[in-house]
C-alpha cells in the first residue's frame, strides 16, 4: 500500500515506515518535553514534521524519527539556532547509523528515538486525537511554493478535525 505525505506519493508497506525519503511543504520542528533517564530532568525534544494537510477527508501529520537526511536549506536553518546544541546528527549504537538525534540540554546524554515515539509515555507517540495540544512547533518555511527533502522513518497520525498544536514559538537565533 503507498501512502501519500503531504504531496508526496511514498511506497509504504506498514504505518511506521523505514527509510522513508518524502518532500515536504510547510515543514515544522515539533517541540515536546520529556525527561532525561540520567539526571532526571524535564527536557526539551524535537522531531521533524509540517503543517497538518487534508487526505482522504481527513488531516495528518507525518512524524518523522531517525532523520538521516533533511535538506540543506532546514539544515542550515536549525543550525543557525539554539537547536542545534541539543538536537544534531549523532551516532546511535542501537541502528549503528548516524540520525539527527536529541539530546539532554542539562548533561547531554542522548534521547533515544524509541523512547520518545514509540512508548506510550513518550511525546511523539500519538494516542487518537490527545497529546497533540501538548506540543508547541516552530516554523520552518511556510511558502506554499517550496518544498522540503527529509529521510527517515515516518509514522502518519490522523485527524477526524485539523488539530490543534499547543502554541508557534520564534526560532531562538544564535
Ligand atoms: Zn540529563
Amino acid at each position: 500500500m503507498d501512502m501519500i505525505i503531504g504531496n508526496t506519493l511514498v511506497e509504504a508497506t506498514e504505518r511506521n515506515t523505514r527509510n522513508v525519503a518524502a518532500s515536504l511543504t510547510n515543514p515544522i520542528l515539533l517541540n515536546g518535553v520529556s525527561t532525561c533517564y540520567k539526571c532526571n530532568k524535564r527536557i526539551n525534544v524535537f522531531a521533524f514534521s509540517c503543517k497538518p494537510y487534508e487526505n482522504n477527508k481527513k488531516f495528518e501529520i507525518p512524524i518523522f524519527s531517525n532523520v538521516m537526511e533533511v535538506e540543506l536549506l532546514l539544515e542550515n536553518l536549525i543550525n543557525s539556532t539554539r537547536i542545534k546544541k541539543i538536537f544534531f546528527k549523532d551516532y546511535s549504537n542501537t541502528t549503528k547509523d548516524y540520525y539527527y538525534m536529541n539530546h539532554c540540554q542539562y548533561c547531554g546524554a542522548k534521547r533515544g528515538e524509541f523512547f520518545l515515539h514509540e512508548e506510550h509515555s513518550g511525546p511523539f507517540f500519538f494516542q487518537k486525537d490527545t497529546k497533540i495540544s501538548e506540543l508547541s512547533y516552530f516554523k520552518l518555511n511556510d511558502n506554499p511554493n517550496e518544498s522540503f527533502k527529509i529521510e527517515g522513518t515516518v509514522m502518519i497520525e490522523k485527524f477526524e478535525s485539523y488539530p490543534t498544536f499547543k502554541n508557534e514559538k520564534e526560532l531562538p537565533i544564535l
